[in-house]
């Protein structure tokens, strides 16, 4: 339906390794003979589900993929191109700085070459604004979580505002949220934005109470914080309070196994409260999915009309991390294609 793809969209929750394009991967096998790896090892098709563990395990494969700055810039710019050519006018990028010993990869060349992928898009031309997040994968521990906040904030500072925040990722069964509090609450200091996984997967209640105490600025899924799942209203209370906006991603967490159908997806408990909700891929090419295809996902699950729908993408625009000068534009661009969309 080209009312989805037409549909100005805001993408606020894309991890770049998940991101990843079946066209890109052919490109990264061909450069890569050697590892002899397949498609199936790199993304989930139609009706199939796998665990968060085995989730994981694709991106060890992936990762072993795109390990030189030139893989890099290659799949950032595929990336970002998709995502113009899906209609989102605004992306924020997150991905994980890896050094690649073999390569001469660094956590510092990683970032500058994304930012040197985006600037070049830009310099296409393309109609979209993209900005970066850097993320701490919560398995490395609290030392490397610190030195990446370090890097983040070095990058804040020196990219013309396209480092704008921190996410914090990985797999929500590794580490403990409580160790990585104080490269969190540098992060905020320094002025950084964040954007934490909460309640990713059950009994994380004390790790979620603590991470909302540092009034994080978005919520990553959230899956179980309300008490109906077996959260609790106190968890509820606080990110409503700070009013804090929630990333969620259907396609993502029915595949990844951690909401049973579309239909019990969290997104209802929160939109129906009017809380701020912004429809995200997580994933895109490891779930087979783009934002198109999740807008019209929450229209025929939840009954959502173009209305609605324009509502949402449009209300996406204040929780973005950019200052108010961009979210203004983007409201003027929204109006200005209102028109030709309805
Ligand atoms: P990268 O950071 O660009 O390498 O993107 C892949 C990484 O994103 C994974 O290794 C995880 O750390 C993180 N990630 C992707 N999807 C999820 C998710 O659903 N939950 C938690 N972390 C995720």
């Amino acid at each position: 339906d080209v009312f989805y793809r037409e549909l100005p969209k805001v993408e606020l929750h894309a991890h770049l390794n998940g991101s990843v394009s079946v066209t890109t991967i052919e490109k990264l096998i061909s450069r890569k003979p050697h590892l002899n790896i397949e498609h199936g090892m790199t993304a989930i098709g139609k009706g199939q589900r796998r665990t968060l563990d085995e989730c994981s395990q694709v991106f060890k494969v992936i990762h072993q993929l795109v390990d030189t700055e030139e893989d890099i810039l290659m799949v950032a710019t595929d990336v970002i191109r998709e995502f113009a050519a899906d209609g989102v006018k605004y992306l924020e990028l997150r991905s994980t700085p890896r050094e690649e010993k073999g390569t001469g990869l660094t956590k510092k060349s990683y970032v500058e070459t994304v930012i040197k992928a985006i600037k070049q898009c830009k310099s296409e031309g393309l109609d979209i604004d993209v900005r970066f997040l850097v993320a701490i994968d919560r398995r490395n521990g609290p030392e490397v979580a610190m030195e990446t906040v370090k890097l983040a904030e070095e990058f804040m500072l020196s990219s013309d505002g396209l480092v704008l925040g921190l996410d914090l990722s990985g797999d929500p069964m590794v580490g403990h949220g409580k160790d990585l509090l104080p490269a969190l609450q540098r992060a905020k200091n320094c002025g950084l934005k964040l954007s934490l996984h909460l309640s990713e997967v059950p009994s994380q209640l004390e790790e979620s109470d603590l991470l909302l105490n540092l009034r994080p600025d978005r919520i990553g899924h959230g899956t179980f914080l309300h008490p109906e799942v077996g959260g609790s209203q106190g968890l509820v209370d606080k990110v409503v309070t700070n009013n804090i906006p929630l990333e969620l991603c259907l396609t993502s967490n029915v595949k990844g196994q951690t909401v049973p159908c579309y239909a019990k997806h969290h997104f209802k408990y929160w939109y129906q409260m009017g809380h701020p909700c912004v429809i995200c891929t997580d994933d895109k090419g490891v779930f087979s999915t783009d934002l198109s295809q999740e807008y019209q996902l929450a229209a025929s699950t939840f009954g959502l009309s173009r209305e609605d729908l324009w509502k949402l993408s449009e209300q996406a625009i204040d929780c973005i991390f950019a200052p108010d000068t961009v979210k203004q534009h983007l409201k003027q661009k929204w109006v200005a294609i209102k028109p030709q969309v309805f």
